[in-house]
């Protein structure tokens, strides 16, 4: 099975040289508002590279500050919102990255990563087995986890797998799918990472043996719908998925609070009042990258006596929380100083609660807010509507 990408020297080339240097995208950027060094706007990286690409061979002799600011990236996309020109920035990031991966110019931690990955079938040095481990709380695991004919099957992803502060997250969805009556067919140890670590790091030979079997464990179920925790692993299989497959994917991908929120339309969720002053945070990969903005609001105004504000930035405004694009493995130091304006504005809203719908924003907002010693409450929607949920 082929990995046909345009990675080719000449379309990265085409492309940088397609920028007008307007500065829109330095403006937005996430990394250049937090280090104000010129060398870290997009802008720049892009005016770098029309040079670099325009020796012979390309990309040879990289100064090594140089090929580090490419690894200094969210992947939040908010250059390739707002670039007046349309220029493909996402694919020219992980078109460079590719090449500066096959050099050896690529992270320590990343390289490490990738090494699991292709050892554990998940990011952490874990035994891929006890990927369900999550779930023990639940009252028949892991039979419960296995409906003969499932409705639907649930992918949950490494760091919800795994991850202790954010594993609450498939345990309170697995509860609310029981409740509501949902046949719902965790993947468990089928499951491998979903390739986002890699294919974002440009390596999609070693992504395709991942999803080759991630693809063939759903389509054994025979369900119609696969029903994601992750947007980052949801965006991975919509965008790459497909090229594996050499075709359109014999199932819909979907977000599960996309999923939950048509079962609040349909009446299938009957839920307590929650009087407190709530806020949603738009997280990169489900908003900008997979146009998810509706859904997590239409279960929020579903719960009766919430008092639902916006943060100062939402819906494709809204601010990174600085983990993404594998940046936290990287360089932890400044995801952390990302995060920084997006919980000023948490504090400002006076809100109670916030409420996310990614394990890494979920994960990145408790800790930054803990050591702000602030009073807010973190919850992802998961966890918020198996609090709220009556009994069926
Ligand atoms: S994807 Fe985000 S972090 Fe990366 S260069 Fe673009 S704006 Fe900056
Ligand atoms: S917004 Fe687009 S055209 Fe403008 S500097 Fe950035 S990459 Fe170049």
């Amino acid at each position: 099975m082929g990995v046909e990408k345009d990675f080719s020297f000449g379309k990265l080339h085409s492309e940088a040289f397609s920028c007008i240097q307007c500065g829109y995208c330095r403006r937005v950027c996430p990394v250049y508002r937090a280090l104000g060094w010129e060398s870290t706007s997009p802008r720049n990286k892009v005016y770098q590279l029309q040079n670099l690409l325009s020796t012979y061979p390309p990309l040879a002799n990289l100064p090594e500050e140089f090929s580090q600011r490419f690894w200094q990236c969210t992947n939040c996309r908010r250059c390739t919102q707002v670039c007046p020109t349309h220029l493909d920035l996402m694919n020219l990031w992980q078109g460079v990255k590719h090449h500066l991966g096959k050099k050896g110019y690529e992270p320590a931690s990343l390289r490490s990563t990738r090494e699991r990955v292709k050892r554990n079938k998940n990011i952490f040095s874990l035994a891929n087995e006890n990927r369900s481990f999550w779930a023990m709380p639940l009252q028949g695991y892991p039979k419960v986890l296995k409906p003969e004919n499932p409705d639907i099957a649930v992918f949950v992803g490494c760091v919800a797998s795994f991850y202790p502060l954010v594993s609450g997250i498939p345990l309170a969805l697995a509860n609310v799918f029981l409740k509501a009556g949902v046949k719902a067919y965790f993947l468990g140890a089928d499951e491998h990472c979903c390739g986002n670590p890699l294919t974002t790091a440009g390596d999609l030979a070693t992504a395709e043996i991942l999803a080759e079997n991630n693809i063939s464990k759903v389509r054994e179920l025979g369900v119609d719908k696969l029903v994601f925790i992750c947007p980052s692993c949801q965006s991975t299989w919509l965008e790459e998925y497909p090229r594996y497959n050499k075709g359109q994917l014999p199932f819909r991908l979907l977000h599960y609070t996309e999923y939950l929120a048509d079962l609040v339309d349909q009446g299938g969720l009957d839920l307590k009042p929650y009087p407190r002053r709530v806020s949603y945070h738009d997280s990169c990969d489900l908003g900008r990258h997979l146009g998810i903005y509706e859904a997590p609001r239409r279960i929020l105004r579903a719960i009766p006596e919430l008092e639902f504000v916006e943060l100062a930035n939402h819906h494709q405004d809204s601010l990174c929380c600085g983990a993404g694009g594998n940046l936290y493995m990287v360089d932890q130091k400044l995801a952390n100083k990302i995060s920084q304006p997006r919980l000023d504005q948490i504090e400002e809203s006076g809100i109670d609660t916030l409420v996310t719908a990614c394990a890494e924003c979920r994960q990145v907002f408790t800790l930054g807010l803990q050591d702000r010693k602030s009073p807010v409450r973190v919850l992802d929607i998961a966890e918020l509507v198996a609090e709220l949920i009556r009994e069926g």
